[in-house]
């Protein structure tokens, strides 16, 4: 007897509560890392995202303000929390 795995089925994925924009259903969703719009199971438009900040087991970067998401600008990048752009120098010693 031969298995059939899908190649696709041990990819990076996150997990969380999610919620419908446009129906405003809620419920635990699973996706692949990278994934921004989730198929919402009760009207079926893909209008669903993670209710919360998703997190990888990785090292992060961390404002002085304790905050940990950040906003891209032509600038830089900024605390959303503060207001102080953010210097990376020492991240990566
Ligand atoms: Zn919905
Ligand atoms: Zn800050």
């Amino acid at each position: 007897m031969t298995n059939i795995f899908d190649i696709n089925r041990n990819t990076p994925h996150i997990s969380g509560e999610a919620q419908c924009m446009h129906c405003g259903n809620t419920w635990i969703a699973v996706s692949p890392v990278g994934t921004y719009w989730l198929e919402c199971e009760s009207c079926g438009t893909f209008k669903g995202i993670f209710k919360g900040a998703i997190q990888r087991d990785c090292l992060t970067w961390e404002c002085n303000c304790g905050n940990t998401l950040f906003e891209i600008c032509p600038d830089g990048i900024h605390c959303p929390n503060c207001g102080v752009m953010q210097e990376f120098g020492d991240f990566y010693e």
